[in-house]
């Protein structure tokens, strides 16, 4: 059965690039009944961040996107941390080294720099000038930009092979190498090395990643060959754009940092079935038509290399927004209730763990303002002014100005008219009588609408802002009766006088 992997460097915020590469490791490793591995390739201590891979953890867990291999969950190849494998590219190195096909450079970083700026100047293309290959240590010691801890590199041929089948793109030519380093004077193996040490050990056989390692494709095949290992198979991602065609980044664009979905208030069934949507056409339906939005398990189903799409996908972040909307309204009610918790309580309206009776009262909340909501980020205000004390609802600018003219008047026939409203029976929806939305509504047109002759868009606003301190909110009758007539009462009374 294949094996994939994603192998994520823990250098800062997980990139959303991640998740991408992940689900498409993931739909083909599923479907085919394969394994899917995490690795954190965390051999580029510069950029080392502590706190990344936990970030990692929880982001990919967030999506649903679970490995059955990793440095978390464990499995047969472990250890999943290239730090901890330091052992294991060593006689990898010793061996090229001892075949010739791997030499010690000494080039101080100075001289390197040096000698690209030259080369750059000279329009000559840039590369290793073999300096140090053949020389021992004694003689290569004699000449200037000499640096004491060594590196490895390899010796890169005349006839390396530059091209190679891609599972996206059929044949693909890429650059020719120069002599790459494999090992850092730290010791530590650069990432060509380690990702082709560790594909091997892991028993890869698809490797999925983004198309910036299409240059780097030649540099793994020459080690596989020379190592006489088997290669896996290839498919490169389209990078992910800007409308300008640049790639997005996660120095320049905010949505390139996964953790930033979450926070803004989108749901990761969206997310997921947006970054599927990227590069992949959108499903068939019965009768031919185009369906863009369904599940993981859906898109994992028929999945097919072929369908891939190598050209960029614009990151069209107003797509992901509207589909957001969609499996907003897709999720039983009991389910957008509790993923909105930590999005109230963030916002400061439901506290961390609330009572039995706030939970009922979301439940109901929450089935009002399902079909009102693209981000579970805009639930707080529309939530707010059920959990606040009725001489505390705050009321918004734009809801104020709603209170002119007649609103006086307004409110005072509305407080009598709902004075005579029965609230002797509890309030269920689609009951005839009793203090619930229908009778609710019918007492207010007839005192306002009818009785005033006030047009229902001038009779309601002033009892909308009343009631809510919101210019929009869930509609108006079904929020007074999960109100409550006291409270109804209290709120349209406090604007009337
Ligand atoms: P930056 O985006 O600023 O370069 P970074 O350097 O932390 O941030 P990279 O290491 O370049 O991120 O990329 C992290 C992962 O995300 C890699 O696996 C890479 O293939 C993928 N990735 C990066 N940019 C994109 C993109 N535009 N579209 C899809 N995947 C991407
Ligand atoms: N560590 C590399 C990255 O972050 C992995 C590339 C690969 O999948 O080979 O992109
Ligand atoms: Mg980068």
């Amino acid at each position: 059965a294949p094996r994939l992997r994603v192998a994520p460097s823990p250098t800062g915020d997980p990139h959303v690039g991640t998740a991408y590469m992940s689900l498409f490791n993931l739909a083909f490793a599923r479907q085919q009944g394969g394994r899917f591995v995490l690795r954190i390739e965390d051999t580029d201590r510069a950029r080392f961040r502590e706190d990344s891979e936990q970030q990692v953890f929880d982001t990919l867990h967030w999506l649903g996107l679970q490995w059955d291999e990793g440095p978390d969950v464990g499995g047969d190849y472990a250890p999943y941390r290239q730090s901890e494998r330091l052992d294991t590219y060593r006689p990898y190195v010793e061996r090229l080294l001892a075949e010739g096909k791997a030499y010690h450079c000494w080039c101080s970083t100075e001289r390197l720099a040096t000698m690209r700026e030259i080369q750059q100047k000279s329009k000559q293309p840039t590369g290793y000038d073999r300096l140090c290959h053949g020389k021992t240590r004694e003689e290569r010691a004699q000449l200037p930009g000499f640096s004491e801890t060594p590196v490895v590199r390899m010796l890169v041929p005349e006839d390396v092979e530059l091209q190679f089948e891609d599972l996206i793109r059929g044949r693909v030519s890429a650059p020719r190498p120069d002599d790459q380093v494999i090992l850092k004077a730290d010791g530590f193996p650069t990432y060509h090395l380690a990702v082709v040490v560790d594909d091997h050990e892991m028993g890869i056989t698809h490797v999925v990643r983004g198309e910036e390692w299409i240059s780097s494709t030649p540099k793994h095949i020459l080690l596989y060959r020379w190592l006489g290992l088997e290669p896996p198979k290839w498919a490169h991602m389209p990078l992910l754009r800007n409308t300008d065609k640049s790639k997005i980044s996660k120095r320049k664009n905010p949505a390139a940092r996964l953790t930033w979905f979450r926070e803004e208030g989108y749901l990761p069934e969206a997310l997921v079935n947006f970054l599927a949507l990227l590069a992949y056409p959108p499903k068939e339906g019965e009768s031919g038509e185009d369906v863009e939005v369904f599940t993981f398990e859906e898109f994992s189903a028929d999945f097919d290399w072929r369908k891939v799409n190598p050209v960029g996908p614009i990151f069209d972040l107003k797509k992901l927004e509207w589909l957001n909307g969609v499996h907003i309204r897709q999720l039983p009610v009991e389910e957008l209730a509790s993923r909105l918790l930590p999005y109230l309580e963030r916002a400061g309206v439901l506290p961390a763990e609330p009572s039995l009776g706030q939970l009922a009262r979301l439940a109901k909340v929450t089935e009002l303002i399902q079909t009102r909501m693209a981000l579970l980020t805009e639930a707080a205000a529309l939530v707010g002014p059920f959990y606040v004390g009725d001489d505390e609802v705050g009321v918004a600018d734009d809801a104020r100005a709603q209170l002119k003219d007649d609103a006086g008047a307004v409110l005072a026939a509305a407080v009598e008219a709902l004075s005579g409203v029965d609230d002797s029976r509890g309030g269920v929806l689609g009951d005839e009588s009793g203090w619930n939305a229908p009778a609710i509504e019918a007492a207010l047109r007839s005192a306002i609408v009818e009785g005033m002759g006030i047009k229902p868009k001038f009779a309601f606003g002033p009892l909308r802002t009343a009631v809510s301190g919101q210019r929009i909110s869930p509609p108006l009758f079904e929020s007074m009766q999960i109100l409550g007539k006291t409270s109804t009462l209290a709120r349209l009374t406090r604007l009337r006088d």
